[in-house]
């Protein structure tokens, strides 16, 4: 069984424009097409991904369920719709395909009590297994108001998955390093964390801690990114996290972010068929380590 345990679904008006604008330009630019207006978002075919669409995708790569994570940026970014809207329309959309989809909570943590309050809704209306941060927003995860957020994750059993690395755009990265996870895990012995693409550039913080806190995973999404040009960089990272964090390792895609360059099929073959790890270590990372995260 293959368990994708990172990737995203979103509709234009959850995005912040200027978010939008910042993935875009680089691809027009590449395109030869440096017009850089809104209109050109059409030719953008990920400006609007949906779960028949992301189904669809996963039934051609082999990918029998995936977390979805809906991404909160709209707290320092304005988008047209509301972080509730927006995760209402996640866990809507998953519910009809229950058995290949299983939605994570997507909000800012800074937004303080609407957060604790919409993480409380979606738990109890939907049983919500996650939540989905992304630090380069503008915050660290050490922030002393941000301690009843951590607090409420642990206490409802939620799995917490942070994006971690390279952001792009008015994101600030600077934010990103796994590292500042330290207090979060210190306080809580019983939280899940999960550092999104293995950290990234900042790989060797996740690997420093993972040394001191069992309750800390990473995903391999996002190491596509090296492939064509580089393979050489994906597999010895995979290798790499497979040798430090065995058991923690977790399969993850970031649909449908890579799609266009290295498709989602190509992934997980790659993944699958590669020499980096043998068959059985490769079953834990497409299926084990994330059942146990998850406990499903
Ligand atoms: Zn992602």
């Amino acid at each position: 069984m293959i368990i994708d345990a990172h990737a995203h679904i979103w509709k234009r008006e959850m995005l912040p424009d200027k978010i939008l604008a910042a993935y875009l330009e680089p691809l027009l630019v590449l395109d030869g097409m440096i017009d850089m207006t809104l209109d050109r978002e059409q030719d953008w075919p990920m400006s609007q991904v949906d779960v028949p669409l992301l189904i669809a995708s996963m039934d051609e790569a082999g990918v029998d369920k995936t977390v979805v994570l809906p991404l909160d940026l709209s707290r320092t970014f304005e988008a047209r719709a509301s972080v509730e809207e927006h995760n209402q329309w996640v866990f809507d959309s998953c519910a009809a395909y229950e058995e290949r989809v299983l939605p994570f909570i997507g909000v800012d943590p800074m937004r303080g009590a609407r957060a604790l309050k919409l993480i409380e809704r979606f738990v109890r209306d939907y049983d919500a297994k996650g939540v989905k941060v992304y630090p380069a927003a503008g915050w660290r995860p050490g922030q002393s108001e941000l301690r009843d957020f951590w607090k409420l994750a642990e206490e409802l059993d939620l799995v917490v998955l942070s994006h971690a690395g390279a952001s792009w755009g008015p994101l600030d990265e600077s934010f990103n390093h796994p590292i500042y996870f330290r207090e979060v895990l210190e306080r809580h012995p019983s939280l899940r964390i999960v550092v999104a693409h293995l950290g990234g550039k900042w790989r060797s913080e996740t690997y420093e801690l993972a040394k001191e806190f069992d309750n800390l995973y990473t995903d391999c999404s996002a190491l596509q990114g090296w492939l064509p040009s580089q393979p050489e960089v994906a597999r010895s990272r995979l290798k790499e996290a497979a040798s430090l964090m065995p058991d923690r390792l977790i399969f993850g895609t970031d649909w449908p972010l890579f799609d266009l360059s290295y498709s989602h099929a190509n992934w997980v073959r790659y993944v699958m068929e590669e020499n980096w790890a043998n068959p059985d270590f490769k079953e834990k990372v497409f299926e084990g380590n994330v059942r146990r995260l998850l406990g499903i």
